[in-house]
């Protein structure tokens, strides 16, 4: 299993979803899980680099920071798998956002990943998360694919590792495609230039 999380965190730092040892990744292996031990760097994890921890004892310190957060979420949903990273766009737009969710503009991201709630909340604490596992129900068994915290980055669930990497890259494009086309327009309406002056005079 720790090879999964191994191959898993050489992807989000080879694909610029996380970088040194800014997130953390876990799976659950029956009335516990595996998560990656504080400061361990994403790209270099190995077995000694992961932590077995109990779903309902206090975690060993050894353990990444946020194991609080992906103990609370394997407690309350029935999710395998847990990946938190510290991704640049998705931090600067739960920093941007005024709303309680990210919204979502291109057509891929409102298809796969729906509604993402932000929340508010210090790193590692017991308050982050119960709100971040409260953001994530949905009711009835369902959940979410994935919470931002402000200013601090994502944590998305999966039945598998491949699944949450597959919503933290979605996540990632969703924001970066956000901040640039909000660019874009800002630059368009506000633009001095003789072209941009031009175009506004036309319409
Ligand atoms: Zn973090």
């Amino acid at each position: 299993m720790w090879q999964e999380i191994s191959r898993i965190g050489k992807k989000l730092v080879l694909y610029g979803l996380a970088s040194a040892h800014f997130g953390n990744l876990s799976i659950r292996k029956g009335k516990k899980f595996l998560i990656t031990a504080r400061g361990g760097l994403l790209d270099e994890l190995d077995r000694k680099s992961i932590v077995e921890v109990s779903l309902n004892e206090m975690p060993d310190t050894r353990a990444s920071a946020e194991t609080i957060v992906h103990q609370r979420i394997y407690q309350t949903l029935p999710v395998a798998a847990i990946i938190h990273t510290h991704s640049l766009f998705a931090v600067i737009q739960s920093m941007i956002s005024k709303r309680k969710t990210l919204l979502l503009e291109d057509c891929e991201s409102k298809y796969f990943l729906k509604e993402i709630p932000i929340v508010t909340g210090e790193p590692g604490t017991s308050d982050l998360a119960d709100k971040c596992t409260q953001a994530l129900k949905k009711g009835r068994g369902d959940h979410r694919k994935a919470v931002l915290v402000q200013g601090h980055g994502t944590f998305a669930v999966g039945k598998n590792l491949t699944e949450a990497y597959v919503t933290v890259s979605s996540i990632e494009q969703a924001c970066k495609i956000k901040y640039f086309t909000d660019l874009y327009g800002y630059l368009r309406k506000n633009c001095s230039c003789e072209e941009e002056k031009f175009k506004r005079r036309k319409k």
